[in-house]
C-alpha cells in the first residue's frame, strides 16, 4: 500500500467525531504510524492470501489496484489503469445498488468494516464473484480520506451455493421444480389472486397410472427413462409462465398461472391426456403409458397452497376409481366424502384396538332334512354413536387400508371359538360347519395357511368343520399362488366356497381346475327366480355345473317359499336366506337353528 495517508502529529481521539467515525475503538485512539502499520500488515497478510487489494484516494479520485487484484479478472499490470470508473464500470448492473447501500452506511460511520458480495466482469467476458472488504481512513478532521480494502474471488464458493440452492428445490432424476418450489410458485400464485379480483390459477394433479407395473416388468431404467420423457412431454403441453413439477415418484402437478376459466385448464389436460396416445420408444420398444389428472381451480378461496394441491390430487384419485386414462375437475363434495372416508378410517382402527366388533350367525340349512348345517360369520361393528354398522358401509374401506386383515382375523378366530363352544355343547351328531369370508387382501397374505392352524389349535376346531369364502377375483388375480394356497388348504381338510357366484368374470372352464368344494349362486339369481324363466336356467346352469365338478351348492339370499321350492326341485344341497333366519349374535342364532 502506498504511503499515501497525510502527516500529522494530532492525536487520534480529537479527530474523531464521536460516534459518526470508525467505531473500532483501537483505531480510534490509535496514532496515525500506528494505523499505517497496521494497514501494512493488511497488505502482507492478505498479499499472501492471494486475494487482491485497492486502495481509493478520494482526493485525486484515482485507485491504486494491486496486481493480484488484476490478474483476479484476467488482466496484466499494464492493463487496468487507476481509476474508478475501471472497478464500477465492472460490476453485474444487478449487483450495484447493493454494493452503493453497504458502501454508504459505512461512509455514515453505521457499519465498522464494509464488506460485499458482488460480481464483477472478467476479461472472458463472463462474470465472477468477489468478496470485497474495505474500511475507510479518516483525515484529522473526521472527514474520509481514503478507502483501502481487498478482493478475494469466491466464484467457486458461489457456484457450489447456487448449485445446492438449486438442487433443494429441484428433482435430481427430470430436472424439474420439486414439491418445494412448486408449493412456493402456488404460494406466489394465491397472493396474486388476493389483489387481483378476476385472476385465476389452476393446479393439475397426475400421476401415471399402471407405472408399478412399468418398473416392475421392464426394470427401474425403464421406467426411469418414462419418467424424463413424461417431464419433456408435459412441458411441452404448457406455457413459459406455466410450472410442471415432479412432486412423487410417479406423481407430477401443473401450475396453471393466470388462466381465462376452467376451460383453459381441461384443455391441458386434454393435452396431456393426447400427447400420452403415442408410445414412449424406450429400450428398443414402445411403451404406452396413460395418466390421471385432476384439476383443482382457485375460484372458492384457497388460503394455503396443500389445500388446492390436496383438492387435484383428491380430484385425481376419483379420476382413477372411475377408469384411469381421464381427467376430474375437483367439487367439494368430493371434499366431504374424503373427509368422512378418512374419519371412517380412524373410526376404524380405534374400533379394532377397542374391539367394537361381534360376529353375526345366518344358519344355512340343508335342502334335503331341513336342518341348520353351519353358519356363516357375518361382522358387525357396534359402533358408540351409530349403533350397529353394516359390512356394506366400512369392508370397503377397511380393504382399501389393509385393516381388513387384521378384522378377518378378529372375525375367523372368533366364529372358530364360538363353533367349537355349539358343537361341544350338541354332542352328538354332524358338528355344525362355519363358513368364513375371507377378502382378497387376506387371502393373499403369504402367511394365510399358517395362521389359519394356529386359530384352529388354539380353539380346538377340526379343519373339515371350517370352510372359507373367497371371490372368484381373490383366486384370479394370482392364479397360480392361489392355486397353490388352495392345494395346501385341501390338504388339510378345510373347505373352500366361491361366494357370489355368477357376478365375476372369470371362465368357468379355468376355475374348475382350482380345488374347490361348493359353489354359492349369487343372492340377484335366487331373488330374479321366481320372476323370470331366464334365473330359473342360469341358477339350473350352475348347479348342474357344480355337480359335473364334484361340488356342491349353496343358494343364498333365499326370501320366499316359493324360492326355496324351485330350488328343491334343481337339487340344490343348501339355502341360506331371511326365509329361514336372519343373521344374529350367537345366543339368538343357536337358538333358532335348535328344533
Ligand atoms: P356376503 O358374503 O354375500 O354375505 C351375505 C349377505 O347377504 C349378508 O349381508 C347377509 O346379511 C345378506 N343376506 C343373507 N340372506 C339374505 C336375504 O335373504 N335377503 C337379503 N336381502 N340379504 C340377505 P351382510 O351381513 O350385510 O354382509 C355383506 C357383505 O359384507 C358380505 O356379503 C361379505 O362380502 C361382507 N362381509 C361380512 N362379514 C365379513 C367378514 O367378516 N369379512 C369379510 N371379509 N367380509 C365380510
Ligand atoms: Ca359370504
Ligand atoms: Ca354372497
Amino acid at each position: 500500500m502506498g504511503s499515501k495517508g497525510k502527516k500529522h502529529s494530532q492525536p487520534a481521539a480529537s479527530t474523531d467525531a464521536p460516534g459518526k467515525t470508525l467505531p473500532q475503538t483501537n483505531i480510534k485512539t490509535k496514532t496515525k504510524k500506528a494505523e499505517q502499520q497496521d494497514s501494512d500488515r493488511y497488505a502482507l497478510a492478505i498479499a499472501a492470501n492471494g486475494d487482491g487489494l485497492w486502495d481509493w484516494d478520494l482526493a485525486s479520485k484515482k485507485v491504486f489496484f494491486s496486481p493480484a487484484w488484476k490478474a483476479m479478472l484476467g488482466f496484466s499490470s499494464e492493463e487496468i489503469a487507476d481509476s474508478p470508473e475501471e472497478w464500477l464500470g465492472r460490476v453485474h448492473p444487478d449487483d450495484i445498488r447493493g454494493l452503493e447501500v453497504a458502501v454508504d452506511a459505512h461512509v455514515r460511520g453505521e457499519s465498522p468494516r464494509y464488506v460485499g458480495e458482488c460480481r464483477l466482469l472478467h476479461k472472458d467476458g463472463t462474470y465472477r464473484w468477489m468478496l470485497i472488504r474495505g474500511m475507510a481512513v479518516r483525515g484529522p478532521n473526521g472527514k474520509i480520506e481514503r478507502v483501502v480494502g481487498s478482493q478475494s474471488d469466491i466464484s467457486h464458493r458461489k457456484n457450489m451455493e447456487e448449485r445446492l440452492q438449486h438442487d433443494a428445490m429441484h428433482d435430481a432424476l427430470t430436472g424439474l421444480p420439486n414439491r418445494a418450489l412448486f408449493v412456493d410458485r402456488v404460494q406466489g400464485c394465491l397472493a396474486r389472486a388476493q389483489r387481483r379480483k378476476n385472476y385465476l390459477f389452476a393446479v393439475l394433479f397426475l400421476d401415471l397410472d399402471r407405472f408399478k407395473t412399468i418398473n416392475d416388468g421392464l426394470g427401474h431404467a425403464v421406467g426411469d427413462k418414462i419418467l424424463i420423457e413424461l417431464s419433456h412431454l408435459l412441458q411441452a403441453c404448457i406455457r413459459p409462465e406455466d410450472t410442471v413439477a415432479r412432486i412423487g415418484g410417479d406423481e407430477f402437478t401443473i401450475l396453471l398461472d393466470g388462466i381465462e376459466d376452467l376451460n383453459a385448464a381441461t384443455r391441458v389436460a386434454n393435452r396431456v391426456l393426447n400427447a400420452l396416445q403415442v408410445p414412449f420408444p424406450v429400450a428398443g420398444q414402445d411403451v404406452f403409458t396413460t395418466c390421471s389428472i385432476g384439476i383443482a381451480i382457485s375460484q372458492t378461496g384457497y388460503e394455503r397452497p396443500d389445500q388446492i394441491i390436496r383438492d387435484a390430487d383428491t380430484a385425481m384419485y376419483r379420476a382413477k376409481t372411475s377408469g384411469k386414462a381421464r381427467h376430474q375437475v375437483f367439487d367439494t363434495s368430493m371434499h366431504e366424502r374424503a373427509v368422512k372416508l378418512l374419519q371412517l378410517e380412524t373410526d376404524l382402527r380405534h374400533a379394532i384396538d377397542r374391539e367394537e366388533f361381534v360376529v353375526y350367525y345366518q344358519a344355512i340349512r340343508s335342502l334335503e332334512h331341513g336342518n341348520t348345517i353351519g353358519f356363516e360369520a357375518l361382522v358387525r361393528w357396534i359402533h358408540p354413536e351409530r349403533g350397529i354398522v353394516y359390512p356394506a358401509d366400512f369392508i370397503a374401506v377397511a380393504e382399501e387400508t389393509g385393516l381388513i386383515v387384521q378384522l378377518g382375523w378378529w372375525v375367523l378366530y372368533e366364529a372358530c371359538r364360538q363353533t367349537r363352544i355349539w358343537q361341544s355343547e350338541s354332542g352328538s351328531g354332524v358338528p355344525l360347519a362355519i363358513s368364513v369370508n375371507i377378502s382378497c387382501t387376506q387371502f393373499a397374505q403369504p402367511d394365510l395357511v399358517h395362521n389359519i392352524i394356529g386359530i384352529l389349535r388354539q380353539t380346538g376346531l377340526e379343519p373339515s368343520s371350517l370352510k372359507l369364502e373367497i371371490t372368484e377375483s381373490a383366486v384370479m388375480s394370482n392364479p397360480e399362488a392361489a392355486s397353490e394356497t388352495l392345494l395346501q388348504l385341501r390338504a388339510l381338510g378345510i373347505k373352500v366356497c366361491i361366494d357370489d357366484f355368477g357376478t365375476g368374470y372369470s371362465s368357468l372352464s379355468y376355475l374348475m381346475r382350482f380345488p374347490i368344494d361348493t359353489l354359492k349362486i349369487d343372492r340377484s339369481f335366487i331373488s330374479g327366480m321366481g320372476a323370470g324363466i331366464n334365473n330359473t336356467a342360469i341358477v339350473q346352469t350352475i348347479i348342474n355345473l357344480a355337480h359335473n365338478l364334484g361340488m356342491d351348492v349353496v343358494a343364498e339370499g333365499v326370501e320366499t317359499a316359493e324360492q326355496l321350492e324351485q330350488l328343491r326341485t334343481l337339487n340344490c344341497e343348501h339355502a341360506q336366506g331371511y326365509y329361514f333366519a336372519r343373521p344374529a349374535a350367537s345366543v339368538d342364532a343357536i337358538a333358532q337353528a335348535r328344533p
